[in-house]
């Protein structure tokens, strides 16, 4: 680390928007969870707390405390004049240049020579999941790893909501070492940028479309394909003649439920026969607002609730197990007043076509004969997952319900 006398006093900013927005940028690609000003007699000490370090990010005339200041307090809309009180605020700040959006806690505080301000990072990105990260379940977990290791095939996540689609796609293609592999992405809008991926925009508009795009990208010798959406049928049979002919291709694609997704494509028109030799993995999921752990507290269910965890869990546990399972209610505190948006988790259902689906498939089943198939096979289900993950904490009962 730079020594601190090393490091010049800054006389001249220029541009104090720019010179914030550097700042903001700076912080957010040294991961840093806050940002610093301390002000000292002759300079403003800039610097970044990274895990439990600190980075020194500049050093500025004490001339610039008014200015910067001032800066933060009009993006964060608390008082400008005021700097006798201490005062909290939150700035939603857009990265143009990194495209993400991040929101900042700021925190001011008097100090002998000016004011000392500590702004938290919340990040909304979700660039540091990975699969272990997405919340599956460990028995899940397992399941999708071993379903990852064989190469050929189609994954689709199937999204009812907006649901962070993406963060699941991006996570999956985590797995991969991208030195390894060619991967190549089509996305509809890039949401952030992954090193050694090769990712493209549509463009509907001069017919770079999802169709276009698949065609030209056979002949880039690619391993890992992902497509945004799969929306209609040409790109559909494309995707599948990718898989077929050995690459893996990640998608999503529009349903309610994993078992639906197979009936979505066969009202696709897509031959059933291709389904069942193409598609392997289907990621259902949803979101499910996430305890605080700060205020939660253990309350006892009802006889009438505790008659319906057994209905939903009956076949994954017996009823003693299901009796043992303690939950949680949600108080609301000073805490997650601050990080309201980061509660939430996911809630995952995962359909694996081993072969026992397959003839299934081949004789068009319903969504619903597949679905109980799936649960006699060991699925863990929406709700169960919802449940489950109750019963850990994550979430409440309330919350599991309404996913039903
Ligand atoms: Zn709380």
């Amino acid at each position: 680390m730079k020594d601190i006398d090393d490091i010049k006093i800054k006389k001249e900013i220029p541009d104090v928007i720019n010179y914030i927005d550097n700042l903001f940028d700076s912080a957010i690609t040294d991961d840093a969870s806050d940002i610093h000003i301390e002000s000292l007699k002759n300079y403003l000490l800039i610097r970044f707390r990274k895990d439990w370090d600190f980075i020194i990010f500049d050093k500025v005339s004490i001339d610039y405390a008014p200015t910067i200041t001032t800066r933060l307090k009009v993006l964060s809309r608390v008082k400008i004049d005021e700097s006798k009180k201490p005062q909290d605020w939150k700035i939603a700040y857009i990265s143009t240049k990194k495209n993400i959006t991040v929101d900042i806690r700021l925190s001011t505080l008097p100090t002998v020579y000016w004011e000392k301000v500590v702004m938290r990072i919340l990040r909304q990105d979700d660039s540091l999941i990975n699969i272990e990260t997405i919340w599956l379940l460990d028995i899940t977990l397992e399941r999708v790893k071993q379903a990852l290791k064989s190469k050929y095939w189609i994954i689709l996540v199937a999204w009812p909501t907006w649901s962070w689609k993406s963060t699941t796609l991006f996570s999956i293609i985590k797995n991969f070492n991208p030195l390894e592999y060619n991967i190549s992405t089509l996305e509809d809008p890039v949401e952030y940028n992954m090193d050694f991926v090769n990712q493209s925009q549509i463009r509907p508009e001069i017919w770079y479309t999802f169709a276009s795009w698949l065609r030209s990208l056979v002949r880039q010798d690619p391993d890992i394909i992902m497509v945004w959406e799969i929306r209609d049928k040409e790109t559909a049979l494309l995707s599948i003649e990718a898989a077929l002919t050995w690459h893996l291709v990640l998608s999503t694609i529009h349903t309610n439920s994993a078992s639906s997704t197979i009936q979505r494509l066969t009202n696709m028109w897509i031959e059933p026969f291709l389904i069942s030799s193409a598609v392997k993995m289907i990621i259902s999921q949803r979101l499910a607002k996430r305890i605080c752990k700060h205020c939660k507290k253990e309350f006892r269910v009802d006889e009438i609730i505790r008659e319906k965890i057994k209905s939903e869990l009956n076949d994954i546990m017996d009823n003693e197990e299901i009796d043992k399972l303690i939950f949680y209610k949600w108080i609301w505190c000073e805490y997650c007043k601050w990080t309201w948006y980061k509660w939430r988790v996911w809630i995952h259902e995962v359909l694996i076509l081993w072969e026992y689906l397959e003839k299934s498939i081949l004789s068009s089943a319903t969504a619903n004969e597949i679905h109980k198939m799936a649960k006699k096979e060991w699925m863990i289900t929406i709700i169960q997952d919802a449940i489950l993950k109750a019963a850990m904490w994550n979430t409440t009962l309330d919350e599991a319900f309404k996913l039903i």
